[in-house]
């Protein structure tokens, strides 16, 4: 057994982005930039109005009840930009209009009053009220979105506004799920004496479809010799891992690290001193790596949050600094025993402006109810002992 810093170093030795490739920005969500975005435009890209109101010079209205003349006419977004804003003038100009040069203030349309060809201000401007300058947000050749970002939907307007259409990623991994297990049935059945439904396969592919990943699903493996080295050989090369469930622990029918072993996998780690969790395995066969997560679902989650996740950010080269763990205040205290680092569904939440976060009493690594209500996993060093109320944390969010 490896401490869990261990078996991150060894997953990280062993994962590495891959080619990168266009995307069309609008299927581009959660994919992975491989190239910093610089804006070609200021934004905004010229002085524009927030409000649709008057365009106006603050020294032109020094008081309540001051009149200017109206320009006849108006400015909407997409026109052209207007001649120079002159001294007394009030210019009616839309949301998003270029504002007339000149312009200090717009006067929203609900504070003035109207009378032939005359605007009479109810409020006395500020310089800047309701003027967007251009350039206030983005300035050209700024970097809007590093290299590595994994791109939000506010990412991708970014990304478009700066004209990055398509924009340059990293390649997709690609991942195959298969359950293992004799006592599984699908999920769309009954079980029957002794069996139970596979809630992991639909699980991990929601934790992948979570990130953007499409993976294939193999079908579920019996505990059987042949039939799990059958899984193994058939790992195609060009796939970037196989994510498993079940049969990586120390019973009898606990028949996946040989097999992968007899398939050509270099198994890089099996058993980590964590909870949940202890049994996982990790391999590699050429640049096809092998997660065996254990059976029970709240150790595939966790192992997932930790290993899988990892990777998948490293294989897409995304940068993974910090965005796993967060940190934050138990909000009462707890004591852990055990010698592993432990990993505890929580909650987590943000109380004037802090982190605070609460265990959930959790019946164990089977336990998927109380699994499901948790946003969080806390995680506890070996050894802990009792953690007072208020003591900082480590946490992992889900
Ligand atoms: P294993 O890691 O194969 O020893 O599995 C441990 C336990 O996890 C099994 O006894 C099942 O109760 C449960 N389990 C295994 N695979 C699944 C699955 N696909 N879905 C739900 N529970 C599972
Ligand atoms: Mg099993």
């Amino acid at each position: 057994m490896i401490p869990v810093a261990r078996a991150l170093e060894i997953l990280r030795a062993n994962c590495a982005p891959g080619a990168t490739e266009r995307s069309p920005l609008g299927e581009s969500l959660y994919r992975v930039l491989a190239r910093d975005i610089r804006s070609d435009v200021d934004w905004p890209p010229f002085d524009t109005s927030a409000m649709d109101g008057y365009s106006v010079r603050v020294a032109d209205v020094p008081a309540v009840g001051t009149t200017l003349a109206e320009r006849p006419g108006l400015v909407a977004a997409g026109d052209r930009p207007a001649r120079r804003l002159g001294a007394g003038e009030a210019v009616r100009v839309m949301t998003g209009a270029p504002l007339p040069p000149g312009t200090e203030a717009v006067i929203p349309v609900e504070d003035v009053r109207r009378e032939d060809g005359k605007v009479e201000a109810r409020v006395v401007p500020r310089a800047g009220e309701h003027v967007r300058r251009r350039g206030e947000s983005v300035s050209a050749g700024s970097v809007l979105l590093p290299r590595g970002r994994r791109l939000a939907a506010a990412d991708v307007a970014l990304a478009a506004l700066a004209g990055a259409e398509p924009v340059e990623v990293y390649r997709r991994p690609r991942l195959a799920i298969a359950v293992t297990g004799n006592e599984l049935v699908p999920a769309s059945a009954r079980p029957g004496p002794g069996q139970l439904r596979d809630s992991n396969g639909p699980m991990l592919l929601a934790l992948l479809a979570s990130r953007g990943v499409a993976a294939s699903t193999r079908p579920a493996v019996a505990d059987d010799e042949t039939a799990v080295h059958r899984l193994f050989e058939a790992v195609d090369a060009d796939e970037d891992a196989l994510v498993t469930s079940g049969g990586v622990s120390a019973g009898d029918l606990d028949l996946l690290p040989e097999a992968a072993a007899k398939a050509g996998f270099e198994i890089l780690f099996h058993g980590v001193a964590m909870r949940p969790g202890k049994p996982v395995a990790f391999g590699k066969r050429g640049a096809t790596l092998w997660f065996g997560l254990p059976g029970n679902p709240v150790s595939t989650s966790v192992c997932f949050h930790l290993f899988v996740r990892h990777a998948l950010d490293l294989l897409e080269g995304a940068d993974p600094a910090g965005a796993q763990s967060v940190s934050a205040r138990l909000s009462r205290a707890f004591t852990v025993r055990g010698r592993r680092e432990t990993y505890l569904d929580a909650t987590l939440s943000t109380v004037d402006g802090e982190n605070r976060v609460v265990a959930l009493e959790s019946r164990g690594s089977h336990d998927l109810p109380t699994h499901a209500r948790a946003n969080a996993l806390i995680r506890i060093p070996a050894e802990a002992g009792t953690l007072a109320a208020g003591a900082l944390v480590d946490c992992l969010t889900l």
